[in-house]
């Protein structure tokens, strides 16, 4: 057993940054899976981060498309609407936005950076009793514990309930789409609005394939396409519920599907760790 510490639980993107500014252990069961999709938003506390780590903050202009009955139109509320339907909640579709300011950093380069300068435990979290992280190999004594595992699975470690958390896995098809309207666009990644499309937002990767998200494990689309891999995120789609208040047990929720926030994105994260943890 050791002694009373701060943990992180998890080690993936918002895992691997609290610990680095915090100095904290992150336990990890797996080795980090690096997230298909990843911009990281040029803001203050981003720009400020990339610095620390030795890169340069090189700004890159993010293209933003919205796709609708074969051809890319400009957003409106109506269209935003019609997608929210689509996929079971209300979305802001990137604030109907047709560019995005990012840092132009390679995210392999990023994590492993990240890894180099945190004190990485490898175990799998079973349970957690009183202020006990039971391991598959060790016994964790906590003080304060920073949780940026999905909520459903720290409930079910803590042996709470999680049935008010509505979610859907999300499918990434990766893919190459052989059509001119497509292939012709310079959009970073666009929306796909019409509700015949299982398909709802497709982002361009450097090779020129192109990563199409769905609800759905079947992949159907309106083009030709040639697929060439499938992912699954279990927790991918936030739907409903609201985390409960874990302040007694000393935990704070850290992350998009730890805090059960799909508005959560990297920046977010690190600034709620400069308020709340530094
Ligand atoms: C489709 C999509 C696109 C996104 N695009 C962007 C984007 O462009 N920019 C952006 O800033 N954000 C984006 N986000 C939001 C968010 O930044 C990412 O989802 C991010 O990868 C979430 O990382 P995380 O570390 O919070 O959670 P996770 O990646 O879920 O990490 C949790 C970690 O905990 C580990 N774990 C789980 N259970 C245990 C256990 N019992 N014991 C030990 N370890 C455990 C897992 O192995 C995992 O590594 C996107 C999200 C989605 C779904």
């Amino acid at each position: 057993m050791s002694e009373k510490m701060n943990y992180i639980l998890g080690g993936g993107v918002s895992g691997l940054i609290a610990g680095y500014l915090t100095g904290y252990p992150v336990i990890e069961k797996s080795i980090t899976k690096i997230p298909p999709l990843f911009f990281l938003w040029k803001t203050e506390e981003t720009e400020d981060f990339v610095r620390r780590l030795n890169f340069d903050v090189k700004t890159r202009r993010i293209k933003i498309g919205y796709y609708y009955k074969g051809d890319f139109v400009s957003p409106n509320e109506e269209l935003r609407k019609i997608y929210s339907n689509k996929i079971g909640r209300d979305s802001s579709m990137s604030e109907m936005k047709t560019e995005l300011k990012t840092i132009d950093i390679d995210i392999n380069d990023f994590l492993s950076r990240l890894k180099e300068n945190v004190k990485f435990i490898s175990d799998e979290i079973i349970a957690i009793k009183g202020k006990k992280l039971i391991g598959k190999d060790n016994t964790y004594n906590y003080n304060k514990l920073v949780s940026t595992i999905p909520l459903p699975k720290l409930l079910s470690l803590l042996n709470m309930s999680s049935k008010n958390l509505i979610y859907s896995p999300i499918f990434f098809f990766k893919t190459k789409i052989y059509d001119e309207k497509i292939l012709n666009s310079d959009y970073d990644y666009f929306y796909v609005i019409d509700e015949n499309i299982y398909i709802y937002r497709i982002t361009k990767q450097p090779d020129s394939t192109y990563i199409c998200e769905s609800l759905y494990p079947s992949f159907m689309t309106n083009w030709r396409t040639t697929l060439l891999s499938i992912r699954r995120a279990e927790f991918g789609k936030i739907l409903e519920g609201s985390p409960p208040d874990l302040s007694s047990k000393n935990i704070i929720l850290l992350g998009r599907f730890a805090e059960w926030n799909s508005k959560i994105r990297t920046h977010d994260v690190i600034k709620k760790i400069k308020k709340e943890l530094l």
